[in-house]
């Protein structure tokens, strides 16, 4: 007999030994060990069993899941004007459709997406910016909407820069594929029409970045490339647009650089970045 249990790991701090969680599913385990002794009970035989134990590495939060329905509310408001339960519902399946990983159900044998309380942090990750991506292409999206869009945007980014390591780092198959899925400028919020977007190095070539490592790049709009990074500088950048700060000391970091907020200089410094990165 088989079957599956998926556990967290804890921290144990024990001889750097890890402990799993499965208090989650601790009433299953109990049914499943019930079930086979009833079975033995009563055909008198004895049951092989064989567990195994999934791993989730870390422990999706509650606020992905609140953060994707809090977008899946944005679409239901402004293309049908309410907060009505069935269409919202129709948003969320069709950003699993469109951005979830397939599994095959158990039952039927279908293959169908894998539900959002299952996934991990790596792929509700890539369903936010999903749900992120359809929205930048959204026609005349309202005022208010987009101002909340905004919120969710910076609130989005910070959390991945508390996170010891962005999820979506690594998930990205080439810079194309980076600019496709964010579709607004990362800064603003800008919807950026096809390839309008400047992809723009975070530590130049010139002093040793990465020419095709997504996690060295922002798409920014022209306006916050050329005026605000490129004029006034990258402190003038995180200044008006805090939320990108983690990304951009993570890549200055990986070159060894110092950390924006540490440069000196006057506001308008001569900006380290002097290549308009286009792709
Ligand atoms: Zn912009």
């Amino acid at each position: 007999m088989k079957t599956t249990f998926r556990a967290l790991p804890v921290k144990t701090g024990v001889d750097g030994r890890v402990a799993f969680d499965i208090q989650d599913n601790l009433p299953m385990v109990r049914e499943f060990y019930r079930g086979i002794r009833e079975r033995e009970a009563k055909s008198g035989k004895t049951y092989e069993v064989e567990v195994t134990v999934d791993v989730h590495y870390r422990q999706r939060s509650l606020k992905q899941l609140n953060l994707l329905w809090a977008l899946v509310e944005i679409m239901a408001l402004e293309e049908q004007g309410s907060y009505d339960e069935d269409t919202k519902y129709g948003y969320y399946e069709g950003l699993l459709d469109l951005y979830a990983p397939r599994i095959d159900a158990r039952l039927t044998d279908r293959n169908v997406p894998k539900r959002a309380s299952d996934m991990t942090t790596v792929e509700l990750s890539k369903v936010i910016e999903g749900a992120f991506q359809q929205l930048a292409w959204w026609n005349g999206i309202s005022f208010e909407s987009a101002a909340q869009l905004r919120n969710y945007w910076i609130e989005w980014h910070q959390w991945r820069g508390k996170a010891k390591r962005d999820p979506l780092d690594g998930t990205y198959e080439s810079l194309e594929d980076y600019r496709q899925r964010i579709a607004m400028c990362e800064a603003c919020t800008r919807r950026l029409e096809s390839g309008a977007g400047h992809m723009a190095h975070i530590v130049s070539r010139g002093a040793g970045g990465g020419d095709t490592d997504p996690s060295n790049f922002l798409l920014l709009c022209p306006e916050c490339h050329l005026y605000t990074q490129h004029q006034h500088g990258w402190q003038r950048l995180l200044r008006d647009y805090p939320h990108l700060k983690h990304k951009v000391d993570r890549a200055r970091e990986s070159q060894s650089a110092r950390p924006v907020s540490e440069t000196r200089g006057p506001t308008g410094e001569a900006p380290e970045d002097t290549e308009v990165g286009m792709f």
